[in-house]
């Protein structure tokens, strides 16, 4: 069986935050009328959990504060919100690799009382990815790389939970014999997967798109640039092409809870794997205790 565990995380009518409750994940728990069901209106973080640490968790939380503004969903209460996530970090300390998923959504339809939870669970084990690596496809978002500032209203760059389109674009990365996806803007920029953001390494610089672009901003991407110099490398966050892609020495997928998957092959075109840092760098993301 499983070891998963769930945290209600309880709403007064002002929709602030007012305290967490263990709940049973083997029981529906959901209104069938909740806006996070049949409109996908919410905002979500997924979390990794080192041997009980929830990973990055302030920058977590922080993005999840930008996710709910985005979308006029009440401010998270820090406490609530940490409350409930260190609560399900303890229940999966026995694991050494576990994620926690938490939600705010809008709630029942015409009720203005949000509706909060946390679920945490047991990572999959993704030592294939990290090692071996994964073939990606390009895939156009059909999104230029300046909708953030020309049209907020389509959240480029909020982590709404709705997220059919980045699993269809999974569908067609599988289709096409791929098991990623790198977006690309309809301008010819490289974006971030649909679950992760990408880092590619020029000599002894990693570098990563500008979340500027209608991107994620990534929790995992900051904590490695953070630790490049541990590896004798320099850091900047500058617009990415195909082309110089292509011509990178190494690149990777990075997110929380899979960590960096080096990318062996695009568009069906082999490419190098850099296998002593994707170790080192998943070294690293596994044994954070912040
Ligand atoms: N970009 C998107 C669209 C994502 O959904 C995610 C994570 O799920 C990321 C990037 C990577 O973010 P993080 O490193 O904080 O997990």
């Amino acid at each position: 069986m499983t070891d998963a565990h769930l945290v209600l995380v309880s709403h007064d009518g002002e929709g602030h935050a007012t305290g967490v409750v263990p709940a049973d994940p083997d029981l529906a728990q959901l209104s069938v009328l909740d806006l996070a069901a049949t409109r996908g209106d919410g905002v979500f973080e997924t979390i990794s959990v080192g041997a009980g640490h929830p990973q990055a968790f302030a920058a977590h939380l922080e993005r999840f504060a930008r996710s709910a503004r985005m979308l006029d969903l009440p401010h998270p209460d820090e406490g609530v919100w940490g409350d409930a996530v260190h609560a399900l970090a303890e229940r999966l300390a026995d694991h050494d690799e576990a994620w926690i998923k938490i939600v705010l959504a809008r709630g029942v339809e015409g009720r203005s009382m949000p509706t909060g939870w946390g679920y945490g669970t047991v990572a999959p084990d993704y030592r294939r990815e990290r090692t071996e690596g994964i073939e990606v496809v390009l895939l156009d978002r059909g999104l230029r790389s300046d909708v953030a500032a020309t049209s907020p209203w389509l959240l480029a760059g909020a982590k709404t939970l709705s997220y059919a389109i980045n699993r269809a674009a999974l569908r067609e990365a599988m289709r096409r014999g791929a098991d990623d996806v790198v977006f690309v803007s309809s301008d010819g920029l490289l974006l971030e997967g649909p679950t992760s953001t990408l880092v590619i390494r020029r000599g002894t610089e990693l570098v990563s798109p500008p979340a500027e672009l209608g991107i994620l901003p990534g929790t995992t991407q900051v904590d490695l640039f953070e630790a490049a110099d541990e590896w004798g490398l320099t850091s900047a966050i500058e617009p990415l092409t195909p082309a110089g892609l292509a011509s990178a020495d190494a690149a990777w997928l990075v997110s929380s809870v899979r960590h960096a998957a080096p990318l062996r092959s695009v568009d069906g075109v082999a490419r190098a794997v850099d296998g002593e840092l994707s170790a080192a760098m998943n070294g690293f993301l596994r044994r954070r205790t912040h």
